[in-house]
């Protein structure tokens, strides 16, 4: 097996732009997803009855039967880290005092990926339970971010 290693003379980061413009827009599913988050800090799925399979973030149709789902359901807002990775640098290269820890959260038969916060780092583990922290309602704005960090449940 040959092992990869960087090659620790090439530069942290390469600065530039690349000339991408783009318009996203959360469709129809996303909307209801993030406005429930903005106005009710509550994680919405959706439910396929054919596959008995929940789509965190909630999906319009499945991915596998391909039926239209308008069966909408609350996931909570507690879930189990499924992997994770610590990010000891910044964009620009340098070196975090302290590691930001971004997990994988299972929710329904999906799940978010998100930060960690309230939490050291040696207590990270897979299938560790923890829950959505959000933002005070008037700061919310219907994105991803209105969820602060994911931090130990209970
Ligand atoms: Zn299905």
């Amino acid at each position: 097996m040959t092992l990869l290693h960087r090659d620790p003379q090439a530069p942290q980061v390469w600065a530039g732009e690349l000339p991408v413009t783009n318009r996203y827009t959360y469709g129809i599913a996303g909307e209801k997803f993030f406005r429930t988050l903005k106005d009710e800090a509550r994680i919405l799925g959706t439910h396929c009855p054919n596959c008995d399979h929940t789509y965190v973030p909630a999906a319009i149709f499945c991915e596998r039967c391909l039926s239209k789902l308008d069966e909408w359901v609350d996931v909570g807002t507690i879930g189990d880290i499924v992997t994770y990775t610590f990010l000891h640098v910044d964009l620009e290269g340098n070196r975090l005092a302290k590691p930001e820890i971004v997990a994988f959260i299972r929710l329904g038969d999906g799940g978010l990926v998100h930060l960690l916060g309230e939490i050291e780092p040696d207590q990270v583990e897979i299938g560790l339970l923890v829950e959505a922290v959000f933002k005070s309602k008037s700061k919310r704005s219907g994105s991803i971010l209105d969820i602060r960090y994911f931090k130990p449940a209970g």
